[in-house]
């Protein structure tokens, strides 16, 4: 499988996007919400990147999912993980492996509006070209990447290489057969 970004393209990717979010942050407390399964490799280096910036920083997770395979499958199911909070006192970020059609996100926002968040922002390792179909843009994205279904880092193919250190675009021969 061709990689498409390395373990030093992606560590470079997250101390920017830690940059950019600890200097948007004035402060405020931090909750983080990372998107399960994909966003754990993703998320665990975002916080040990952001660790630098000694901010007051809460982290939770919530299972969220549209892909069935290499396809949306156009419907959002979204786990009831989440610990109550007091809402108001969090700047919340929903963090996720990749946005494509941007249905997830835009639901887990909503979500989390009915839960009482009031701060809501989203922040995304990648960004695929060409498939939004919400009106709806991640605050943070780390990279843009083409129409490529991708693997690694946290990403799966029906639950196989998520444990891949890098970003890689799965090859027809992967999926051939077994879908
Ligand atoms: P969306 O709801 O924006 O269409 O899709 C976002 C979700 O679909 C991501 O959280 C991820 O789980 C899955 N997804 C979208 N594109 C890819 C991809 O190229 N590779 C993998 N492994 N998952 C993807
Ligand atoms: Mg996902």
């Amino acid at each position: 499988m061709k990689v498409l970004l390395s373990e030093s393209d992606l560590k470079n990717i997250v101390s920017r996007l830690a940059a950019a979010i600890a200097a948007d942050c004035g402060g405020r407390r931090l909750l983080l919400v990372g998107l399960l399964k994909g966003c754990q490799p993703f998320l665990g280096d975002l916080c040990r990147a952001l660790s630098s910036y000694n901010l007051p920083l809460t982290l939770d997770y919530l299972s969220a999912g549209s892909y069935v395979g290499t396809q949306s499958s156009g419907r959002v199911t979204i786990g009831d993980q989440l610990s109550a909070y007091n809402w108001p006192d969090y700047e919340v970020i929903i963090v996720d492996d990749i946005f494509d059609t941007g249905l997830t996100l835009s639901e887990v926002v909503a979500h989390l509006r009915r839960q009482g968040a009031v701060a809501v922002r989203t922040c995304v390792l990648l960004r695929k070209a060409g498939s939004t179909r919400v009106e709806f843009k991640p605050d943070y994205c780390g990279a843009d990447i083409g129409n490529h279904f991708v693997v690694g880092y946290g990403l799966d193919f029906n639950e196989r290489y998520r444990e891949l250190p890098d970003i890689r675009v799965l090859s027809e021969e992967h999926y051939q057969g077994s879908k």
